[in-house]
């Protein structure tokens, strides 16, 4: 079974559009979203709509969250909360209906799925070598995957915490070994490398690969402007910050 996770779109049509073409070119049996659909970008309901059409398992984000109002938007400072209300007065019936029945965590074959971590599935970061170990303990699938940080990472559980960040083309063996997989994110990544981030699984295999995939960025800069979107939330977009 071949499986490709995204995560993090944040209403950025251009990215999910190109992620899902070089999904589409790999060939899937399976699509999976970590959360944060909307937030952030200027084409909320068009990704509502493509992620509702194509994946089989969605988690709801911090984002998506407070659009709904189930989290006050008080808990979002500045451009977050700016874009957070702009997103909530854009979404249509439909976005919102299918937001609304999504959770923060789900299980699927033989893995753990989290918007966040397993201690906080909607704001905690799994970033360092303690939010990890919190994770690891709180979970018993072999796999456990994560979004939430925007940086595509993994980490596995052998004597010691091993791994780290996982720059395009990193290859992880899964074998016996407990690992935790962030597939990076499809609409803001924030690793350094602009180009849209996913992941996919191949259990035929036995391997996970991160990929990135080139999109227009300047279409979605563009389309903030017009929205009158906050400026540095377009402008990170070229550097993957
Ligand atoms: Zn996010």
């Amino acid at each position: 079974m071949r499986v490709a996770v995204i995560s993090d779109i944040h209403a950025n049509l251009h990215a999910l559009e190109a992620v899902l073409a070089a999904i589409d070119a790999d060939g899937v049996d399976a699509l999976w979203c970590l959360g944060d659909l909307v937030g952030y970008g200027p084409r909320p309901n068009e990704c509502v709509a493509l992620v509702r059409e194509r994946t089989s398992i969605c988690l709801a984000g911090n984002h998506d969250l407070v659009v709904l109002g189930k989290i006050e938007l008080s808990a979002f400072a500045g451009e977050a909360a700016a874009a957070a209300e702009w997103t909530r007065s854009e979404l249509n019936p439909a976005s919102l209906e299918f937001l609304s029945q999504l959770a923060p965590t789900a299980r699927a074959s033989a893995a753990e799925l989290f918007h966040g971590s397993a201690r906080d599935p909607i704001w905690d970061y799994v970033i360092d070598d303690k939010s990890a170990r919190w994770t690891f303990k709180a979970t018993s699938e072999r796999l456990v995957l994560v979004g939430h940080s925007h940086i595509a990472l993994e980490i596995s559980k052998r004597k010691r915490l091993e791994g780290g960040r996982a720059p395009a083309g990193t290859e992880v063996e899964l074998d016996e070994t407990r690992r935790i997989l962030n597939p990076g994110s499809v609409g803001q990544p924030r690793d350094g490398d602009p180009r849209a981030a996913w992941l996919m699984i191949d259990t035929a295999s036995s391997r996970a690969t991160f990929c990135r995939t080139r999109y227009p960025f300047e279409l979605t800069q563009a389309e903030m402007r017009e929205r009158s979107l906050p400026a540095t939330l377009a402008e990170r977009l070229e550097y993957g910050i």
